[in-house]
């Protein structure tokens, strides 16, 4: 019963209700990343959206970047068109230049995320700065596609720019400190460790992106290894941890530098121990959609003839 309150409780993620949780995820399944390249011959690994993991409602694909060597992703992404569904990008190091048909640009730069919805349509065509390479140095950055309901594929395109400075920085915290500070868990020291909230909420934060569904998407980092930090995830969603950096150990299991973990819908709480000092783990949650999916490339649609109108939009301009 006490279990089933907490569900129906709002989908508030404080320390308080970290210590009323009865329930642990578990771990559904793990896949390693698929080394690939995409866009005019950039390497890339992909995450989601590979022939093991397809899709992971709402999350379509989850790509990473991470080269110091121009030849990995100077061709870029040239020209090319979106439509059905949102882009994020995640930039952590390097510099990101968009441009879209429409003249809308901007540069990405590290700790920004750019949430595009490409909705009814949108062509562009994305490359790394002219500045950053100048300079050169290590490009990173993760990009997600996440899936739009059925009634807002064909809504106007719309561009969240996030800066770094916007993304609340959130202290861990700490695993199973209830019998330590009564009815509160204790947050670690920001030192330990931190959740950038970019959307959803952590620990009653609410991160800055407006989303068409209801989406967690929290950048961590955790510099203290051996020691568990507690998440609270929504009950239900399809909730996916990807290794960023480093390693950590869920539930007994050990998780490899690009791993995702894929985890139950059932429970809320995952204690995520890292196993490197420098560890930086994603954690996407979404509700899922449950609606029929026609897609074919950058086009996400709901039924054949909608991805059939989508082509033949593209091709008339
Ligand atoms: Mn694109």
């Amino acid at each position: 019963m006490i279990h089933v309150l907490a569900v129906l409780e709002k989908n508030s993620n404080t320390a308080t209700e970290l210590c009323n949780m009865t329930s642990s995820k578990i771990i559904s399944k793990v896949y390693p990343g698929m080394p690939t390249s995409d866009g005019a011959g950039v390497k890339l690994t992909r995450m989601l959206g590979t022939p093991e993991l397809e899709i992971l409602d709402p999350f379509l694909m989850l790509d990473r970047m991470d080269s110091d060597d121009p030849d990995a992703y100077i061709a870029g992404f040239p020209n090319h068109p979106h439509r059905g569904f949102e882009t994020v990008t995640i930039m952590h190091s390097g510099q990101m230049r968009h441009e879209d048909s429409v003249g809308n640009s901007g540069l990405i730069t590290p700790g920004d995320v750019q949430w595009m919805t490409a909705a009814r349509g949108i062509v562009h065509e994305e490359f790394h700065s002219r500045e950053f390479a100048k300079t050169g140095g290590t490009f990173e950055m993760c990009q997600l596609w996440v899936n739009l309901p059925k009634d807002k594929k064909m809504v106007k395109p719309r561009y969240q720019g996030i800066v770094s400075k916007d993304i609340p920085k959130i202290p861990l915290i700490i695993s199973d400190t209830c019998h330590v500070e009564g009815p509160q868990q204790q947050a670690a020291d920001p030192s330990e460790g931190y959740v950038r909230v970019i959307a959803g909420e952590f620990n009653g934060a609410v991160g800055p992106a407006n989303t068409h569904s209801p989406v967690n998407l929290w950048d961590i980092a955790i510099n203290t290894p051996q020691k568990a930090f507690d998440f609270r995830i929504t009950e239900g969603h399809n909730t996916v941890i990807f290794i960023r950096r480093g390693a950590v150990e869920i539930l007994g299991q050990n998780l490899k530098f690009q791993d995702v973990a894929i985890m139950s819908y059932e429970g809320e709480k995952v204690t995520i121990t890292a196993k490197d000092k420098d560890t930086q783990v994603l954690i996407l949650s979404g509700q899922p959609l449950n609606e029929p999916i026609a897609a074919r490339g950058p086009f996400v649609m709901n039924t054949q003839k909608e991805l059939q109108e989508a082509m033949m939009d593209f091709q008339m301009g």
